[in-house]
């Protein structure tokens, strides 16, 4: 941070943009923001943040070569209910964190301190702080730091959170907080960096890029410049002289580098955690996921959507909306909200009918977009009720019900006020509003509805002696109600 400060401040002098180079200035840097969780009983939590202050300066002194390790750190009091307290033989508290084997130690990293890359570029790397960890209770197998080595293959490209822990457990000694290059060793692992004992698989020995070529023998404590002593607990695992950050040792005088190879293996993995564009790449960080950081676009920003159905990857994350011209594959995808063909095109007029004024409706995509119509008169074709003014779409026609009178003309039965339509079942053709019964056909008249339907007019009623013949029931046809007679009926 000082240093992007002083360059900022020379910039802010010569106040010429130009001057200052930003690519230049910034692509040396690998910006990463870590949230340190951390749960210790045996140190006091501002102890351990001033410790972790201290390895972080280390970790960023060691890994200063292009691009340079700058880190954000974000440190927050944990409180998960599986790290417990217990208390070793001399009555002091350590927290406690234990598992039956490994996988179980993987799947609660993952659940709960996974590093997060909601966006490709916005996220962190996750370090648990706890007193001890214990990955195999059985065989009470400890461990005092875990990274994720990123050419681990199984799961492929899966990079977790780290683990450290202060590994006092019996015993009151406070050396933890002299290691001062514990976070250096892990993020060591994290760029790439196997321990100095450990051969790097596929490399010829003799090879430049074999980093551990230099150290002869598989003593966990095998770069040691000087005199290799004892631990406490009778473990060769301290070094009177300078020894190397990626060994199993504490340099006796506190000192303790990478070599050249390391260094230089070590920013070319930074570079892998890079975007084309030089920004910390926290989804490379977090590799393939086992769970998403969104499920639905809701999840995301305004001005963002959730990859969720759209990739076929578990790992879900939310993405800046694109412009106009991005290829697509969803709307969802394009800020204005309309992917045509697959790109992003210019924004529809309209999704609803809300969108439109009154008297419009939102049309069906042309060419892939909607536009604003005017709603349609009666007997206009449709294909839905809402683009008809009459608001109902019957077989294909906008039709209102009971609008028409008796002689206008209609497609449907129910568009008559009273009788029926002459049109054809489905109202291919039009056709005319005819009487079905004499209410049809108002006072004084009666409904000719010959069975044949084709008439169906309505006629004046009969006066007495005037010729009521038919099939049958005729009388409704006389004015006096009464048609009779034989061979020859007439009205009454
Ligand atoms: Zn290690």
């Amino acid at each position: 941070m000082k240093r992007l400060k002083h360059v900022v401040s020379i910039c802010a002098i010569v106040a010429l943009v130009w001057l200052c180079p930003l690519s230049s200035v910034w692509a040396g840097n690998f910006d990463a923001n870590i949230h340190f969780h951390i749960n210790t009983q045996r140190y006091t939590y501002d102890e351990i943040v001033k410790w972790l202050r201290v390895n972080i300066e280390m970790a960023e002194s060691l890994y200063s070569n292009n691009p340079a390790l700058v880190i954000h750190p974000t440190f927050v009091q944990e409180n998960h209910t599986a790290i417990k307290i217990q208390t070793d033989s001399n009555g002091k508290n350590f927290s406690y964190l234990g598992f039956d084997n490994v996988s179980d130690l993987e799947k609660f990293m993952d659940d709960n301190f996974d590093n997060q890359a909601r966006t490709k570029t916005d996220g962190h790397l996750t370090v648990l702080v706890v007193d001890t960890v214990v990955k195999n209770e059985e065989k009470n197998k400890g461990l005092c730091g875990r990274a994720t080595f990123p050419h681990w293959v199984n799961p492929f490209n899966r990079k977790r959170g780290i683990i450290i822990a202060t590994c006092v457990v019996a015993d009151t000694d406070p050396k933890v907080l002299t290691q001062r290059y514990l976070l250096a060793h892990e993020l060591g692992h994290f760029f790439s960096l196997k321990h100095t004992f450990e051969p790097y698989v596929n490399l010829n020995p003799l090879s430049v890029s074999n980093c551990n070529k230099e150290f002869g023998n598989h003593i966990k404590c095998n770069s040691c410049q000087g005199q290799v002593k004892p631990d406490s607990a009778g473990d060769l695992r301290e070094c009177k002289g300078i020894s190397n950050v990626m060994d199993y040792c504490t340099s006796g005088i506190g000192k303790e580098v990478l070599n050249a190879c390391q260094l230089s293996r070590a920013a070319k993995q930074r570079e892998r955690y890079l975007t084309s564009d030089g920004k910390t790449d926290y989804q490379a960080m977090a590799g393939l996921r086992g769970e998403g950081q969104c499920e639905a676009d809701a999840d995301c920003e305004d001005d963002e959507f959730c990859t969720a159905g759209v990739l076929d990857l578990k790992r879900n994350v939310c993405k800046a909306k694109k412009p106009l011209g991005s290829s697509c594959t969803d709307k969802r995808q394009c800020a204005s909200d309309r992917c045509n063909l697959g790109t992003c095109k210019v924004a529809d007029e309209c999704q609803a009918d809300s969108d439109c004024g009154a008297g419009n409706y939102c049309g069906e995509p042309i060419a892939g977009q909607r536009t604003c119509k005017a709603k349609l008169s009666d007997g206009s074709v449709c294909t839905k009720a809402d683009q008809c003014q009459a608001g109902r779409c019957k077989t294909g026609f906008c039709s209102a019900p009971t609008s028409a009178s008796m002689g206008e003309s209609c497609r449907f039965d129910d568009e008559c006020r009273e009788g029926k339509c002459t049109a054809p079942v489905g109202g291919l053709t039009k056709g005319t509003c005819v009487c079905k019964k004499d209410s049809d056909c108002g006072s004084g008249k009666w409904c000719d509805g010959g069975v044949d339907a084709k008439v169906n007019a309505c006629r004046p009623k009969l006066d007495k002696g005037e010729s009521c013949a038919g099939v049958a029931g005729n009388d409704h046809k006389c004015k006096s109600g009464q048609c009779s007679g034989f061979p020859k009926y007439v009205c009454k």
